[in-house]
């Protein structure tokens, strides 16, 4: 388990990464230690968010987004080469995003920003995190074309769709799920039924 520093000043609350040999168990363990509600989605590589607003432990069915303004809740997701986001924003909203190729075509992270700005009144000062993901050069999605995707391009287009540079800082993870795969599963590398890496973000009460 690691720290994203970036997006907390270290008071407000927690975003943290979970990577290779650690389990939902871990996840579930860490919320509890930190006093916080977790909430999973179920994640269908869809185009839908949902917002949380109260404490109970629960998983979102048919999401792959959730936002929150409500202390003392653990909002995840977990992706095993997709890309997973995480929001901050000083007066106490955040949100996860699960950002694979489907749910980019879907502009998931676009939707979701609309809602921070038009929901949530956000429009300067946000902090996001984009995760570990397969990079460009490992995703390839063509072979006979030698076409290759980038889930960190195409998804910073999203953001840009909705907040500018001066509104919205991006903090970009080093990390490719394949390149570093001894540190991250990935499902491309390591096929069907790989486990997923978890990332989580909580507000303290
Ligand atoms: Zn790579």
């Amino acid at each position: 388990m690691q720290y994203i520093s970036q997006l907390f000043s270290k008071t407000a609350g927690v975003a943290v990464t979970f990577g290779r040999d650690e389990s939902q168990t871990d996840v579930t363990n860490f919320a509890q230690a930190k006093n916080l509600s977790l909430v999973n989605m179920q994640q269908e590589h869809a185009g839908a968010f949902a917002i949380v607003d109260n404490k109970q432990q629960q998983i979102y069915e048919h999401v792959d987004a959730l936002i929150t303004k409500t202390p003392g809740v653990f909002l995840t997701v977990k992706a095993a080469d997709c890309l997973p986001i995480l929001c901050y924003h000083p007066s106490g909203v955040i949100a996860v995003i699960h950002a694979g190729r489907a749910g980019t075509t879907k502009q998931i992270t676009r939707r979701t920003l609309v809602a921070l700005k038009e929901q949530f009144g956000i429009s300067e000062n946000l902090k996001i995190w984009f995760g570990p993901r397969i990079c460009t050069e490992c995703y390839q999605i063509d072979k006979k074309t030698n076409k290759h995707y980038d889930l960190v391009a195409e998804n910073r287009k999203q953001v840009e769709a909705v907040f500018s540079d001066l509104q919205a800082e991006i903090v970009t993870s080093e990390y490719c799920t394949a390149c570093d795969n001894d540190q991250w599963y990935s499902y491309r590398t390591e096929g069907k039924g790989v486990p997923m890496n978890w990332f989580g973000v909580g507000l303290f009460t």
